[in-house]
């Protein structure tokens, strides 16, 4: 057991050759159990998402790192697999820590630069210490992160390389993206930010949020500019729901025993192995474990 890694190392060799690791988050063992599958099935290391939210959903961060890694044992799992707090408070932070995880994200973004600073940085201090990595986030991202609701905001250079200087693993910089579903006015990806960014930090992998409905033209455009991790949540929430309810719409769950819970979620937790599949195709992470 514990074959968790942190997700440094993936990450750097994305930025080198140019592609992105998918974030998927996770909310309960049918979604574990998919992208853990898929992931291997695509020879890609993955990073599992969970937010303090479905943390407490899951009933706490130990239950969901035992639960990842006596599957991992069970389904075989041989690609790099990070297990990664979604934007951690402080507290957060450290309770996956003491958890077991082998990432965390440090979500300082709202406070003022100087107090995300001194945060960030005995976090750094202690995630390292434990030999995991570590996500900082400036300038927030836009839509709803756990109930809080934002506009997508572009991040101050200057800010991400003092962030970044602390000794992140990777970095979180607002660059117009939201999360959730783009609304239809959505001004698009802010590559000029991006590249102010770029040319301030250097080789520190960047971190895409907000996945979901962003054109593939400028997810590749991203990943040319340094973004080498893309998060991906709502996307399979939708596809989760959208196979769950033509199921039950078709009269599925009446017919013999399709009521029973590993039928009626069946076609769900596939949706989200194919919503895992597009994105890695579209971030170009597919049989990048094997090299
Ligand atoms: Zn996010």
């Amino acid at each position: 057991m514990g074959r968790l890694v942190p997700a440094t190392e993936m990450l750097k060799k994305a930025l080198e050759g140019k592609y992105a690791i998918g974030h998927f988050n996770i909310n309960n063992l049918e979604w574990t159990k998919a992208i853990l599958t898929e992931a291997q099935e695509l020879n890609t290391a993955v990073i599992l998402g969970v937010s303090e939210g479905a943390g407490k959903y899951m009933c706490g961060f130990k239950t969901v790192t035992n639960m990842v890694e006596c599957m991992m044992d069970e389904l075989n799992i041989t690609v790099p697999v990070a297990l990664h707090l979604d934007h951690g408070t402080y507290e957060g932070c450290l309770k996956c820590i003491d958890a077991g995880f082998s990432s965390i994200m440090f979500d300082g973004s709202h406070f003022p630069i100087d107090e995300n600073i001194e945060k960030t940085k005995e976090l750094v201090r202690l995630a390292h210490e434990h030999g995991m990595s570590i996500e900082a986030e400036v300038g927030a991202i836009g839509g709803e992160e756990d109930g809080v609701v934002g506009k997508g905001e572009c991040a101050d250079p200057d800010e991400c390389k003092r962030i970044a200087d602390l000794g992140v693993d990777f970095l979180a910089a607002g660059i117009g993206n939201i999360h959730g579903v783009y609304p239809e006015n959505w001004q698009g990806l802010s590559f000029d930010t991006l590249a102010a960014i770029k040319e301030k930090i250097g080789d520190l992998p960047l971190v895409l949020h907000g996945g979901t409905g962003i054109p593939e033209d400028m997810i590749k455009k991203a990943i040319s500019l340094g973004v080498s991790k893309i998060n991906v949540n709502t996307e399979c929430q939708l596809a989760f729901a959208k196979a769950t309810r033509e199921y039950i719409e078709a009269g599925k769950d009446h017919e013999k025993k399709g009521f029973d819970p590993r039928k009626l979620l069946k076609p769900g937790t596939e949706a989200i192995m194919e919503t895992v599949k597009t994105k890695c195709e579209m971030f170009g992470s597919i049989g990048s474990a094997a090299k």
